[in-house]
């Protein structure tokens, strides 16, 4: 219990020297709170569990944090790992220590597993968003920070994950917030678990050396005191060694052995003023010649995490380069502790005075902003601020570890497309950190969520569309609509469309023709004709706009059929005007006959073929020839839409077979019914057929196919008649 006690008692005159304004009675308190919660817990080296939380807020006030910095980090495992409650840290401490004591421990609970460095990123980017509040990362990194320190008690498995952990998480935070102190000690604790044998071997290396090094050191910082003072400028010089794992990545990046590693001590020289550091500069490029190009000014351009300082190389006075940084003593607080050196926090003035707070909060990002020069890292770093800031990011976990990186305000359902579209498409439900949740609950940073699915892709509900927060949960769910309600997206697409030709003068016949349809589908880009209404159909494209596309093409199609027409009647040219009857669609005047196949009358449905060198040759849609004619590719173009047109006073011809039980006097019933209604027989032939049948052969002339039928009821009636129709070949 000394121990504690002498600790603590650090910890206060700390305090007392760093910031006299903290009320210290408000921090023993904390104290007192957090070992009588901790009580007897003891920690792997022994000691009291209270050591731990006494020795994080030592680095938070070496960081220079205010007074609820220190006692969250006093408190903040007491949630964790006690039975204290959120309420009795709220009642004692206040909202403020309550809400960082919670950040800490969320960030606590989150998970991390070993992933590529994408997912890292991510990962940081959770930590910060989840932060809100940047003291959280602070006291998180203190806590880290102690923990490494204190790594050697752990097992040889959990040295390794905290220390991949550190290394990827933790001291690239510390990097990007500009705290170069703290980066540099995770990095190497972190190294000494890592890579026991690098480590050992770069210690060892320096351990042969140091007695040349440190001679090098002392002559150059002599010298340059020396200089300084015979100037009669105030500053401090000091040389030091690089950190280890810097050497290593040296090594390893550049692939260099230890002695081909020459820079393996820098100098600092530290001054009161800025003017003072150009002087400085000035005299140390006199005393030892200068690399060029190695010249950078951090003061006039910081870095984008705020470090200011002169940087150059120079060759010492045996030929060995080393680098020197040349800055305030303010510019080196801010390299060492980065944010922290900014983070002002202001307690509320006596006379309640306007909020400060917030505007000196962000007033050092606004200057990041306004000394963007180095574009790459700076942008990765402003990145970083602005979703702690404007929170407009979500951060989460799937069951398996990956970081999902979602909008704000997403739900399970935003979670699930963002993973597949068929994970989306078969969800039935989600949990969220084990438990089941509504479809429009909102995704909190670090939760854990669990799609459940179908076996069988049911879809989504309309629904979703009002609560997804996602365009690509959005967009996925308006392609399964698209594809699930294509029939009928065809058939409105289809009609449409065919609308749209008729209006523009276009035969609708046009594009079914086989020879047109792939250059036409060709211009519309679509697969085929189903795809294409189908967009219309959905409104992905109009049918005004499928139309246009395609017209030029139709209307200079449709000529080539037209001469060809006009060519045939060249060829035979027509005596007889009127043409029979027939309405040959686009064409006047052109040569008609009637096929003796199907032999069709007015009423009957027709279409027209057009002949090699015969004219336009007439057919029932139903007859066989057709039918089968269709079928074939290379004829399609020839088939051409017509219909009747004037018939009156005309007769056609046409056939009829009667099929019936064979009697004698058959014949001449027949011939008497057909005179009874006045039809005009060209001919009656009998054919006997197999057993007592007759097949009755009649070709005569009708007006129309009403007649045509009048005829067939009547010969239908005839005694042993068993059937009555028309001949189609
Ligand atoms: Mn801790």
């Amino acid at each position: 219990m000394a121990l504690v006690r002498e600790q603590l008692e650090d910890l206060l005159s700390h305090i007392e020297q760093s910031n006299p304004s903290v009320d210290l009675g408000r921090i023993e308190r904390a104290f007192a709170l957090s070992a009588s919660a901790h009580g007897s817990q003891l920690r792997k080296d022994g000691t009291p569990f209270v050591t731990h939380p006494l020795a994080a807020a030592q680095i938070i006030v070496e960081m220079g944090m205010d007074e609820d910095s220190i006692i969250a980090a006093l408190l903040h495992d007491v949630l964790e790992d006690t039975g204290i409650t959120e309420e009795e840290v709220k009642k004692l401490f206040g909202p403020s220590v309550t809400a960082i004591v919670e950040g800490v421990t969320k960030l606590t609970r989150v998970q991390y597993t070993n992933k590529e460095e994408e997912q890292m990123e991510n990962l940081r980017k959770m930590l910060m968003a989840m932060a809100k509040d940047i003291r959280v990362i602070l006291i998180k990194l203190a806590d880290r920070l102690h923990n490494m320190r204190t790594m050697e008690y752990q097992a040889g498995k959990k040295q390794l994950e905290k220390s991949s952990e550190t290394m990827q998480i933790y001291a690239p935070i510390a990097h990007r917030l500009g705290m170069q102190k703290i980066k540099w000690e995770l990095e190497d604790l972190s190294f000494y678990y890592l890579d026991r044998a690098a480590y050992d071997s770069i210690t060892e290396d320096l351990a042969k050396r140091q007695e040349t090094l440190d001679r090098f050191m002392s002559d150059v910082q002599q010298k340059m005191s020396g200089r300084l003072r015979e100037n009669e400028l105030q500053g401090t010089v000091y040389g030091r060694l690089k950190h280890i794992y810097s050497i290593y990545r040296k090594m390893y990046t550049q692939k260099r052995t230890f002695e081909e590693v020459f820079d393996l001590c820098a100098f600092r020289v530290i001054v009161s003023d800025i003017a003072d550091c150009y002087n400085v500069l000035g005299h140390v490029h006199d005393m030892y010649r200068p690399v060029p190009g190695r010249f950078k000014d951090y003061i006039s351009t910081p870095k984008p995490n705020m470090y200011q300082s002169l940087h150059t190389t120079v060759i010492g006075e045996e030929g060995i380069p080393f680098e020197v940084q040349i800055r305030t003593w303010e510019m080196h607080h801010t390299a060492e502790y980065g944010i922290a050196a900014h983070w002002k926090y202001k307690t509320p003035g006596p006379e309640g005075e306007k909020s400060a707070g917030d505007e000196e909060r962000f007033a050092w990002v606004r200057r990041l902003l306004e000394s963007q020069q180095e574009a790459g890292d700076a942008q990765d770093f402003f990145h970083d601020l602005r979703i702690d800031m404007f929170a407009d990011e979500v951060f989460v976990f799937t069951p398996h570890g990956d970081v999902i990186n979602l909008p704000a305000k997403a739900n399970p359902i935003d979670f699930a497309y963002s993973i597949h579209s068929a994970v989306g498409n078969r969800m039935t439900g989600a949990k969220v950190n084990g438990r089941i949740v509504p479809f429009d609950h909102t995704l909190q940073n670090g939760d854990i969520v669990e799609v459940i699915t179908s076996g069988t892709s049911h879809g989504p509900s309309r629904d979703w569309l009002k609560i997804v927060q996602s365009s690509e949960a959005r967009n996925k769910i308006r392609q399964w609509f698209k594809k699930e309600r294509r029939e009928e997206n065809v058939t409105h697409g289809r009609s449409a469309f065919e609308a749209e030709m008729r209006r523009q003068g276009l035969s609708v016949d046009a594009i079914s023709r086989g020879e047109v349809q792939e250059q036409v589908l060709k211009r519309l880009g679509f697969p085929s004709f189903d795809d294409t209404y189908a967009a219309i159909g959905y409104g992905g494209l109009s049918a005004q706009k499928a139309v246009g596309k395609v017209r030029d093409m139709l209307v200079q199609l449709a000529k080539p059929s037209k001469s060809l027409v006009e060519k045939i009647n060249e060829q035979k040219p027509v005596a007889t005007k009127a043409v029979k009857g027939i309405v040959v669609e686009g064409v006047d005047n052109c040569l008609i006959k009637f096929s003796r196949c199907c032999s069709p009358v007015p009423g009957d449905e027709v279409v027209g073929f057009i002949t090699r060198g015969h004219g336009v040759s007439v057919h029932r849609a139903d007859c066989a020839n057709y039918l089968n004619a269709i079928t074939n590719p290379a004829e399609l173009g020839r088939w051409l839409p017509v219909s009747w047109g004037d018939t009156e006073g005309q007769n056609y011809s046409t056939s009829l077979v009667i099929t019936a039980k064979d009697r004698s006097g058959l014949l001449l019933d027949i011939a008497q019914a057909l005179t009874a209604i006045k039809v005009r027989v060209r001919s009656l032939t009998a054919r006997e057929a197999v057993g007592e049948r007759a097949v009755v052969f009649i070709a005569l002339e009708v007006a129309d196919s009403k007649e045509l039928q009048v005829a067939v009821n009547k010969l239908s009636g005839i005694s042993g008649v068993s059937d009555v129709s028309r001949s189609s070949s």
